[in-house]
């Protein structure tokens, strides 16, 4: 049976590889890695593969993610702050959540009860990114109410950044998460486990050796799947950043002028387009289009291809330099960037495969 297009190829051993690196990297500073799902919306086989290189907690924001994974042996983070309409799949399908509004801590702590659960938490402290979180000047009044609550367990504190407000983690930053753990402990006698010091912008601190020594986690999406840091965008060292490769098929290709003719509207999405006279070029449109990647995140693979634009279904591609003999039929292959994976993942229009 012929492969169907458009589709992602996915690249199991490449994945494990990073996942392989990661781990040894972060274990050796005393860090255990959540591996987060939600970009390639916690496949079955990729999640698979990632547990066979030795993860032991993934985090996925959607509970509908955690909920297929529930017969799969590792411990679930939900990344994303619950909604009070979910506490009850929350603490039947997470082994832990990342909170920051005591009302929906409440519910769950009532979701525990009824499910005869005790449900983990951390607390979530916003480090200046305007994403989630508590300020840090609230946190101490929060965790005052967490620890009255019955089968609720605060089990750490954490932090998010560089995913809203582009704020980059340092050490001055994630310092104060250490502060704070110092300050809970010694004010309510307790001991927090779990220090939570962000995603994959966090990596290069680990990688420079930088990272405070209390932070003890960290929550790891991108720098698993496509093998970058995500502070300055650069190479994780000694992983692989074409595990996911994306594969799409021409339907036309034909000599055009790059010039359109008639009067300029607007495009299918409200802009009105301009365009570089470049002479007549070849051009091959492939099957792919807005409803199932984000154009301005793929790269082909053959460098002499570049892209001329996309409408939902319909991606245009000039294909004049190109040395390969490109007919109808021919497939043409793109790296993709995060938010590009995020949709062609998601979109049920493009098939799957994944590569032992
Ligand atoms: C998505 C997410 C992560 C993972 O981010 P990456 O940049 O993919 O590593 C970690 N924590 C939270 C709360 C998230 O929402």
């Amino acid at each position: 049976m012929g492969k169907k297009y458009p589709c992602m190829e996915v690249d199991l051993k490449k994945l494990t590889h990073n996942v392989k690196t990661i781990l040894a990297m972060c274990n050796k500073k005393h860090i255990e890695v959540a591996a987060v799902t939600k970009v390639y919306c916690a496949k079955k086989p990729i999640v698979e593969a990632i547990l066979e290189a030795g993860v032991a907690m993934v985090g996925d924001s959607r509970i509908l993610n955690l909920k297929k994974l529930k017969d799969l042996n590792c411990k679930k983070m939900l990344l994303r702050i619950p909604m009070i309409s979910e506490v009850y799949d929350v603490v039947r399908y997470s082994d832990c959540s990342l909170n920051s509004e005591i009302d929906t801590i409440e519910q769950l702590a009532k979701a525990a009860k009824k499910l005869n659960k005790i449900h983990n938490i951390i607390l979530m402290v916003d480090l200046g990114d305007l994403r989630e979180g508590v300020l840090i000047n609230d946190v101490v009044s929060s965790v005052s109410k967490i620890v009255k609550l019955d089968n609720i367990k605060l089990i750490g504190i954490g932090t998010n950044v560089t995913c809203y407000g582009g704020v980059i983690p340092d050490s001055e930053n994630l310092g104060k998460l250490t502060k704070l753990k110092i300050e809970i402990e010694k004010t309510f006698d307790l001991k927090l486990p779990v220090i939570s010091g962000g995603n994959s912008s966090s990596l290069y601190m680990v990688i420079n050796d930088t990272m405070p020594k209390e932070i003890n986690q960290l929550r790891i999406g991108e720098a698993i799947v496509l093998g970058r840091e995500t502070s300055f965008g650069k190479p994780v060292p000694n992983c692989y950043d074409d595990a996911f490769i994306l594969s799409g098929e021409i339907v036309e290709i034909k000599s055009k002028p790059t010039l359109p003719t008639g009067t300029i509207g607007m495009d299918a999405f409200g802009h009105i387009p301009s365009f570089e006279d470049k002479g007549i070029r070849k051009r091959a449109i492939i099957a792919l289009g807005r409803q199932d990647i984000r154009v301005e995140g793929i790269t082909p693979l053959d460098n002499d291809i570049s892209i001329f634009g996309a409408s939902s279904d319909h991606l245009i591609l000039d294909v004049t330099d190109s040395k390969k003999q490109l007919i109808v039929g021919s497939i043409v292959e793109f790296k993709i960037d995060y938010g590009c994976l995020l949709k062609a993942m998601t979109s049920p229009y493009v098939e799957k495969y994944y590569n032992n």
